[in-house]
């Protein structure tokens, strides 16, 4: 089992490190001195190649569509690449559905998935005229329905079912969770006679997802069988032959310790044969098969950097200060919904060789609360001040979900490693940024 260490070591050599001779980080031999530099700190820095080629690879291990889920990372130049490598989109806003259509998604490979869309982003859908909306209630059927007619087009439609046997996270459960994401699979029946009953909308098939960082291929696998199986049952129903089945994902990436690769080969060829089975129903003739992730295709080809701004001993304890915190990377602080505060695998970038101290290192940011913390005992190379320290596996859930607004610092910059080169994608703020947009109240 790789260390937390390790798992950084190994994905800085994924970067392209070539260390400088003093051990400097030199992703695609760019210095990252440099790159801070030239854009400042903190930033993030993506992998442009690392990108393409995990789109690429899941594809062909799967044998299916792949959707990539926007909101793991929005950034243009990241969903681009994303495109180009041949998946397609999923969004769950009318902002992701911008940025989907601006980097090349085609809107017959764009699904819509998500709670409380509104009206306008339902109208947005409809004259986009994406493959799906996959709807999570009876109601949305009937909004969707009346924009559609409105505008006098029609529109696809996914029914995301909440099934009665759940994945969660490490096997299959009887008894459903209650939440606003789907329709019960108990009200499938009437969902599908709900979407036939109007012209303006297009039976498309079944959506299913439920759950995340799964990490075990056989309920997984199971999960599929029982989508399927939902599938052919919406078939019955509609009368017709399904154009589309939305698998989810969940696929993990082991950011913590004790965790390692999820196994995509044998999940493929698990799906494979799966999906033989099935291929012969005439229920399913022409039927496109999707799973939709995020961070499986961009987590690992992101880091994020920050530099050390002072260093102090507190009762024989080290801790490492950094210009950039929860602010910037709630995720990587444990602070967006994880049980466990655990560190992400993490580096002194400016000293990739040097000595690390036997008891571990405490690195902390900016934003005056205990909670903005990267870990308490990180074995990092002994710190000094001006030093970067790398959160590797940031690729997703980063930048955008983060509280950019806490405590009033810059954003960071956004990096893209691309044909050996550092291109700026976003710039960092500025300090003064604060009061864009902002009123002042004048004296009366
Ligand atoms: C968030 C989300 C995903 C992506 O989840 P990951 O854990 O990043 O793979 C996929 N589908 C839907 C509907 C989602 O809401």
């Amino acid at each position: 089992m790789l260390t937390q260490t390790d798992k950084a070591n190994d994905l800085a050599n994924r970067f392209g490190n070539s260390a400088t001779e003093g051990g400097e980080f030199a992703p695609g031999g760019i210095p990252v001195s440099e790159i801070a530099k030239e854009y400042g700190s903190p930033f993030y820095l993506y992998h442009a190649d690392m990108i393409s080629d995990r789109v690429r690879r899941v594809r062909e291990a799967l044998g299916t569509e792949v959707a990539y889920s926007l909101k793991a990372n929005p950034n243009l130049a990241v969903c681009s690449l994303i495109a180009q490598a041949g998946a397609g989109g999923e969004v769950a806003s009318s902002g992701e559905l911008i940025v989907a259509r601006a980097a090349g998604f085609a809107p017959e490979d764009i699904v819509f998935a998500g709670p409380a869309k509104t009206d306008e982003e339902l109208r947005m859908s409809v004259d986009e005229g994406i493959h799906a909306v996959n709807v999570e209630s009876l109601g949305e059927i009937e909004r969707l329905a009346a924009i559609a007619e409105e505008a006098g087009k029609t529109i696809g439609v996914g029914i995301r079912i909440n099934p009665t046997a759940q994945l969660m996270g490490s096997g299959m459960r009887m008894g459903g969770t209650v939440g606003q994401f789907g329709i019960d699979q108990a009200d499938l029946a009437e969902a599908v006679e709900k979407v036939l009953s109007h012209e303006s909308l297009v039976m498309r098939g079944v959506h299913v997802y439920t759950a995340t960082q799964v990490f075990e291929v056989d309920p997984l696998l199971e999960h599929c069988r029982n989508i399927f199986d939902i599938a052919l049952e919406a078939a019955d129903h509609a009368g017709h032959a399904l154009e589309m089945i939305d698998f989810g994902g969940g696929f993990g990436v082991p950011y913590f310790e004790k965790t390692s690769e999820f196994d995509l080969d044998r999940f493929g060829e698990g799906l494979k044969e799966i999906v033989s089975g099935y291929r012969s129903d005439s229920r399913l003739e022409g039927c496109r098969f999707l799973f939709e992730l995020g961070r499986y295709l961009v987590a690992d080809a992101g880091v994020y950097v920050t530099r050390v701004v002072d260093v102090k001993e507190t009762r024989g304890k080290t801790f490492a200060v950094t210009d950039g915190g929860m602010n910037h990377h709630l995720t990587a602080t444990g602070n967006m919904g994880q049980v466990f505060r655990k560190a992400y695998p993490i580096l002194n970038l400016t000293r990739t060789d040097g000595a690390v101290p036997e008891e571990g290192v405490a690195v902390a940011g900016p934003c005056c609360t205990p909670l903005d913390s990267f870990g308490n005992n990180i074995p990092l190379a002994a710190p000094e001040v001006g030093d970067l320290i790398g959160v590797f596996y940031s690729g997703a859930y980063g930048y955008s979900a983060s509280n950019l607004g806490f405590l009033s610092h810059p954003s960071p910059a956004e990096v893209l490693l691309h044909n050996g080169e550092a291109l700026l994608l976003r710039a960092g703020g500025k300090p003064e940024d604060v009061l864009n947009g902002q009123k002042a109240l004048t004296r009366s």
